[in-house]
C-alpha cells in the first residue's frame, strides 16, 4: 500500500492482508439515466488484518456523511427481515421484562421497520438514524427518530436530556461506524445502570468458512469475531454476558453487554462455548486470514465456469435483487450485461436505475414473468429461500436459480 494505515481499534500499523478484491465503486451508488454517461470512482476493496488484536477492517476510503445522508437501503422491503425483528422485540421484552417505564433506543434504527414492534406493546423507544430520507418514514410511523451520526457527542447530548437507554440495540451498524472506539464509548456513556446493549452483526467466522466474500464493502469497515469485539467493548468497561449465534447475513453473531460494574447479570456459559470454538478455528492467530484469499478467486472462477458454459449453451440469465452484495460479487467477477441481462428488486428506489460499476439494468420483479429467463441469479442469497418461494412459478417455463455463495449451486 502507498501509506501505511493504522487499525481502528488499537492503532497498531496495518500491513497484512486477509484479502484484496481489486478496485471497486461504492456499492449503494446506483447510477440514474442521468449519470450514463458520467465517471464512477473506484477505490481498492483491500481488507487488513491487524496483527495485534485481529480486527478485519478496510481504510476509510470515504467519508461516511456522503455514503449514509441519503440512504437507499430501507430494511422494510424484506419480509424475512422483518420477521426477524419482531421476533427480537419478543424475545427482549420478555427477557428484560421491559414496559412503559423503560426507553429503547436503537442505533441506526432505519426505516422503523423494528422500533415499531416496541411501539405497539407502547414501550417507548427513541431511533438514531443519519439518512434523513429513511429517518422521515421512520417518523410516519410514529417512530420518533433523531437524524444524527452516534458517537460519544451524541450519547452526552441525550444524557444531558435525562434520556438513557435500558435497552440500546444496534443491528448490522457496527461493521460501518469508522470511529469504533468513539462509538462503543458512546453506547457506554448512553446506557442506564443495569440496562442491556444488543448488537448483531456478520460473524468474521462465516464470512471466511462460507467465502462470503461479497459482504465486503467500502459501506463495512469492521468485520469482528467474538474474539475483537470482546476485546473493544472490554476496553470501554463493557462485558459481554451472553451472545446467540443467528442465521441473519449467512450467520451472525448478536451480542448481550453489561455495564463492567453491574452485578445483576450472570454470564451465560454461551460466551465460554464460542471463546473456545473460535479459539480452535484459529481466529485469534494470523494464519486463519491468510489463507482466505486462494478460496475467494476459486469461488470467482467456478462461478464464471457456470456462466461461461450457460452463455454458450444459448441461456438467458437475469438477476433478483440489487444488494451491496451482489456490487461486490459482480465488480469482482467481472459479470455485465455480458452474461446478466438485467436484475430486479422490489425496492421503487432502485428501479430505473443501473447497478454501479457493471451498469446492469434494474427493473420491477414483474419483468421475470414477461422474459421467462432460464437462470434467475440471486444476489442477496441471504434472502435465498424467501426469493425461490415468492417466484416459484419460474418452473412453469424449466426456470433455475443459480446461487452463488458459498460456490455456485444450480437450484
Ligand atoms: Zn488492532
Amino acid at each position: 500500500m502507498s501509506q501505511k494505515s493504522h487499525c481502528r481499534f488499537c492503532g497498531e500499523t496495518l500491513h497484512k492482508t486477509c484479502v484484496d478484491l481489486g478496485m471497486s465503486p461504492l456499492c449503494e451508488s446506483y447510477i440514474s439515466a442521468d449519470q450514463w454517461n458520467q465517471m464512477e470512482p473506484f477505490y481498492p476493496l483491500h481488507v487488513y488484518v491487524c496483527d495485534k488484536c485481529f480486527l478485519v477492517q478496510l481504510d476509510e476510503y470515504v467519508n461516511p456523511e456522503d455514503i449514509f445522508t441519503e440512504y437507499a437501503y430501507f430494511s422494510s422491503f424484506s419480509d424475512d427481515w422483518l420477521k426477524h425483528s419482531k421476533k427480537y422485540v419478543e424475545k427482549m421484552v420478555d427477557m428484560f421484562s421491559l414496559d412503559q417505564k423503560n426507553l429503547v433506543v436503537e442505533v441506526a434504527s432505519n426505516d422503523g421497520y423494528l422500533l415499531q414492534y416496541f411501539l405497539e406493546k407502547d414501550i417507548p423507544v427513541l431511533g438514531i438514524e443519519p439518512a434523513k430520507n429513511v429517518a422521515k418514514i421512520a417518523e410516519e410511523k410514529g417512530v420518533t427518530t433523531l437524524v444524527k451520526f452516534f458517537g460519544e457527542e451524541t450519547a452526552t447530548e441525550l444524557v444531558d436530556q435525562d434520556k438513557k437507554a435500558d435497552l440500546l440495540l444496534g443491528n448490522n451498524v457496527l461493521a460501518q461506524v469508522p470511529d469504533i472506539n468513539d462509538f462503543v464509548k458512546g453506547m457506554k456513556s448512553l446506557l442506564n445502570s443495569q440496562g442491556v446493549i444488543t448488537m448483531e452483526f456478520p460473524h468474521i467466522m462465516c464470512l471466511i468458512e462460507e467465502n462470503q466474500f461479497d459482504t465486503i464493502y467500502h459501506e463495512h469497515f469492521s468485520y469482528f469475531s467474538f474474539y475483537s469485539i470482546e476485546k473493544i467493548f472490554s476496553a470501554h468497561g463493557l462485558l459481554l454476558f451472553d451472545v446467540e449465534e443467528i442465521p441473519t447475513h449467512g450467520g451472525s453473531l448478536r451480542i448481550y453487554a453489561c455495564h463492567k460494574s453491574d452485578d445483576s447479570k450472570s454470564i451465560n456459559r454461551r460466551v465460554k462455548d464460542l471463546r473456545k470454538k473460535e479459539s480452535l478455528a484459529g481466529v485469534d492467530g494470523l494464519d486463519y486470514y491468510i489463507r482466505f484469499q486462494e478460496n475467494v478467486i476459486e469461488t470467482k472462477r467456478k462461478l464464471l465456469d457456470f456462466l461461461i458454459s450457460a452463455k454458450r449453451n444459448g441461456k438467458s440469465i437475469v438477476g433478483y435483487g440489487a444488494p451491496g452484495k451482489g456490487n461486490t460479487l459482480l465488480n469482482y467477477c467481472g459479470i455485465r450485461t455480458d452474461f446478466i441481462d438485467y436484475t430486479v428488486d422490489r425496492n421503487p428506489y432502485k428501479q430505473g436505475k443501473y447497478l454501479p460499476g457493471t451498469r446492469i439494468p434494474i427493473y420491477d420483479p414483474a419483468m421475470i414473468n414477461d422474459t421467462k429467463p432460464d437462470y434467475v441469479f440471486i444476489l442477496p442469497w441471504n434472502f435465498k429461500d424467501e426469493i425461490i418461494n415468492q417466484l416459484a412459478n419460474i418452473r412453469e417455463w424449466g426456470g433455475k436459480f443459480v446461487v452463488p455463495i458459498p460456490e455456485v449451486t444450480i437450484i
